[in-house]
């Protein structure tokens, strides 16, 4: 068997593909089918002069989505460079589907997200599946260049981090109260006096009923931590991170660029320039001067978010936040402590808010202090603070939403369609 993704190694020999069907046209003595192995598509061509009489039968009884064994000889196609096809001399149907509930038109979103499980065949989302593959492992390997190592944090925690309002609550045992995690960062500052830099990768969970095209309720993140970086190296440090995914998505998603109609000529110049960077204070009247009514001391909206990044070829850094709007553990700004040493990164072409992160508190009074001022209690966090007592360092991290990312990457408009099962207010199936 070969791969579909290998069949240029193989001109005008006889080889055998297994996979589904994707497409079928047939035209009296011939038939046009097209096969998807997952390592890709290709068009196999069916001359019932050529096949035997079960081999014909085989290949113009399967349907959609049937599963077959194909053998035939690879050529190159005539007039298009780079595109292959296969001509068949035997066929053997392994199962004959039933008929296909997504046809090759267009479908509402709904009934698209009730199938999902079977909607993740399409072209489209099997392209999006392997952007999304690129991206995460383009993240691994651009950290562990870094000299991070990957630790990874629990999933249940016992108490929040910026608050129990956006947690998911879950029964656990005796115990009480466990939450699902929305960020592993407390403890991977601690594995960083372990190895000094790290990050986790996994599930995070929001319970907000944030209904956007950028949220869901269960996401993937990357956090990471490194110890001895302060704020402006973090930056530095995310920006790379950033123009080390788009590089290799330019570099290997060229096919499915191509099926999502994906320009690629933006990635392309962003990852050539240095990103803007602007602090907050600069943000807000350069913001309304453009129309916006944001006040100082507010968040950024998503129309903000859009404005800052819309004429820009590269992201854009909004650093140092009043501290009143931002989390305690984030440090205070030695020359102004009303803001906090953090940053968000908004990405270009509408993507929005691509990561958070900033340097850490790493005075035990002064976080002490943050604690008390958000009402939180200082004995659910004794453990995050004898950090701060034993061998305590500057140290700096951030976390990127790998959907946010793939969403950017892909430019497909929905964060539902970058994640093989989303997790939305309204939808927890299939
Ligand atoms: P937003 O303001 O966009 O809701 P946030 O400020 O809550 O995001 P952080 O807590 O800083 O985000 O999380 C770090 C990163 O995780 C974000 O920059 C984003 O990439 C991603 N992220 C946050 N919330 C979500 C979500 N609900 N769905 C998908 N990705 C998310």
């Amino acid at each position: 068997m070969v791969f579909i993704s290998d069949i240029r190694q193989h001109i005008g020999q006889t080889v055998e593909i297994k996979g589904w069907v994707y497409n079928t046209r047939s035209s009296g003595s011939l038939a046009f089918v097209e096969i998807r192995d997952g390592s890709g598509f290709i068009q196999c061509v069916a001359s019932k002069q050529e096949l035997s009489d079960d081999a014909w039968n085989a290949i113009t009884r399967a349907g959609q989505e049937s599963s077959v064994a194909i053998t035939g000889i690879p050529k190159e196609h005539p007039k298009k460079a780079g595109v292959f096809e296969i001509s068949v001399t035997h066929v053997v149907l392994i199962h004959q589907a039933v008929e296909y509930p997504i046809a090759h038109k267009e479908h509402g979103p709904e009934f698209l997200l009730e199938n999902r499980h079977l909607w993740l065949r399409s072209k489209r989302q099997w392209a999006i599946l392997r952007v999304r593959d690129v991206v995460e492992t383009a993240i691994n390997e651009y950290l562990h260049q870094q000299k991070f190592i990957r630790t990874d944090s629990p999933v249940f925690t016992p108490n929040s981090v910026e608050g129990t309002t956006t947690l998911f609550p879950v029964p656990y045992f005796d115990l009480g109260e466990a939450y699902l995690s929305q960020s592993g960062q407390l403890y991977i500052e601690a594995a960083i006096a372990s190895v000094g830099r790290c990050y986790d990768f996994g599930p995070v969970f929001r319970a907000e009923k944030s209904v956007t095209k950028r949220h869901l309720t269960e996401f993937w993140m990357m956090d990471a931590e490194a110890a001895f970086v302060e704020h402006e190296e973090n930056m530095r440090i995310q920006e790379g991170l950033v123009k080390y995914i788009a590089s290799a998505c330019i570099e290997k998603c060229t096919e499915e660029f191509a099926i999502l109609e994906r320009d690629s000529e933006p990635l392309k110049k962003m990852v050539e320039l240095p990103f803007v960077k602007l602090t907050y204070e600069e943000a807000i009247p350069w913001l309304r001067e453009r129309g916006s009514d944001i006040e100082l001391g507010e968040d950024l909206g998503n129309d903000d978010e859009a404005l800052l990044t819309k004429d820009s070829p590269v992201p854009v850094f909004i650093h140092k936040w009043p501290k009143t709007i931002k989390p305690f553990y984030m440090k205070l700004d030695p020359t102004d402590p009303t803001r906090v040493l953090n940053n968000d990164l908004i990405g270009i072409e509408g993507s929005g808010e691509i990561i958070g992160g900033s340097q850490r508190e790493d005075n035990f009074d002064l976080l002490l202090e943050r604690i008390r001022e958000e009402g939180l209690s200082p004995e659910e966090y004794s453990w995050y603070m004898d950090l701060r007592k034993y061998g305590s360092v500057p140290h700096s991290g951030f976390g990127i939403g790998v959907e946010r990312m793939v969403r950017w990457m892909t430019g497909v408009e929905h964060i539902r369609e970058c994640i093989p099962f989303p997790r939305l207010v309204n939808r927890v199936r299939p």
